[in-house]
């Protein structure tokens, strides 16, 4: 960082504080360097960690915090050296706008392993020195490298939220090769839930969704669960003791996790996605007895996020959304926190006209 790049200007929302709400703001961006990709974001999806990261929920949050990372848009400049994208392509960017490239885990794609990988929001920003900004903005500048197509096919407002909640469960059922013959339960109808569900039928399992809201039941069969079981239930949940292959947990709350290990067959593995403030307590005799498993799954790399977009452009899969205002979010994040949200809420950016 010998001299400061030359920044632009674009309209933002962000929070100052974790008790303060998001509003309106104005932010700098890096002009494209030349490996870089200048977006107009068209569409931003609502992911329950902008809402723990807003309120510092994780204890890493810089202010002014602008979240937002399921972000998807039109390029409007590249840099000369750009060769994969040009203006006017529909684009899209996760969880991630850059890492070392040279560590193991880059060289292999898991860039989301990488020790100096850099965060959509919350990491320090490479070319400015200072905390990287979100996708709630009308506009954003990334490396050409942590940039995706976008499946033409597919409604782009619908498809935003692939780029966090997508590939957060298609890599973990993917990894440990999720498919026919296997029982698959999916715990939490939210955001990434009613993906795993998606997915986990795409590939082949049967599906059984695990709701703390009666009133999802149908909406989970019809995502694609085979059986839904009400996890308040005690008898519905002690009906599935000891029959499940594997289980994705995508819960954002303080939960009783033992109860889910207890569902596990011999060698069954519980995998944890959700990121809830608190700790949750593992008890020993549901690991030790069965010989169970279990693990935790961060987002993805970037050739395993294009390779679930190509799979959700060839298979017509898309996210089940609630289109919002900006001027809505922090009412939208009220309504998260309530598990209210069919499935993903995505912001409208030209209502930050
Ligand atoms: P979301 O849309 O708010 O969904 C969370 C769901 O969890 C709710 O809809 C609800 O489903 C269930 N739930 C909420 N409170 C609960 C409670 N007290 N007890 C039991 N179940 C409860 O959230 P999301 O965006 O899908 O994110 C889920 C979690 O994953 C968050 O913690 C987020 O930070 C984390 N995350 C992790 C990664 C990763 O890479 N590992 C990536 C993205 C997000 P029901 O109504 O069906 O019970
Ligand atoms: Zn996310
Ligand atoms: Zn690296």
């Amino acid at each position: 960082m010998s001299k400061k790049p030359i920044c632009y200007s674009t309209k933002a929302y962000a929070t100052t504080g974790a008790t303060a709400p998001l509003g309106a703001t104005v932010i700098e961006r890096r002009s494209p360097t030349p490996s870089d990709v200048q977006i107009q974001i068209q569409y931003c999806g609502v992911c329950h960690s902008d809402l723990h990261y807003a309120r510092n929920e994780w204890h890493f949050t810089q202010y002014p915090a602008v979240p937002g990372h399921e972000i998807v848009g039109r390029v409007t400049a590249v840099g000369s050296g750009v060769k994969k994208f040009k203006v006017g392509d529909t684009v899209g960017v996760g969880c991630l706008v850059d890492s070392c490239r040279t560590c193991p885990d880059c060289r292999s794609g898991l860039e989301q392993f990488c020790a100096n990988m850099v965060m959509t929001y919350g990491s320090t920003d490479q070319h400015l020195g200072t905390p990287t900004l979100g996708g709630y903005s009308q506009s954003i500048v990334v490396t050409e490298d942590f940039v995706l197509r976008m499946p033409a096919n597919l409604n782009l407002a619908a498809a935003a939220p692939l780029l966090c909640a997508g590939i957060t469960t298609y890599s973990p059922l993917r990894h440990w090769k999720v498919g026919p013959g296997q029982k698959v339960g999916i715990v939490g109808l939210g955001g990434l839930g009613h993906m795993g569900v998606k997915f986990a039928k795409a590939f082949g399992a049967q599906v059984v969704l695990f709701t703390t809201s009666p009133g999802k039941v149908a909406d989970g069969k019809r995502l694609g669960a085979h059986e839904v079981v009400v996890s308040t239930n005690e008898a519905q949940m002690a009906a599935q003791a000891g029959t499940f292959d594997f289980i994705l947990d995508a819960v954002s709350a303080t939960h009783d996790i033992n109860a889910y290990l207890n569902l596990l067959k011999h060698d069954g593995n519980l995998v944890l996605v959700g990121a809830p403030e608190k700790p949750l307590p593992v008890a020993a005799f549901p690991l030790i007895f069965r010989r169970r498993s279990f693990s935790g799954s961060l987002i993805g790399g970037l050739p395993e996020t294009q390779e679930m977009l190509d799979f959700c452009g060839q298979h017509n899969i898309t996210c089940d959304i609630e289109l919002i205002r900006m001027d809505e979010i922090n009412t939208a994040y009220e309504r998260m926190l309530k598990s209210d949200v069919k499935y993903r809420f995505v912001i409208d950016m030209a209502s930050l006209g």
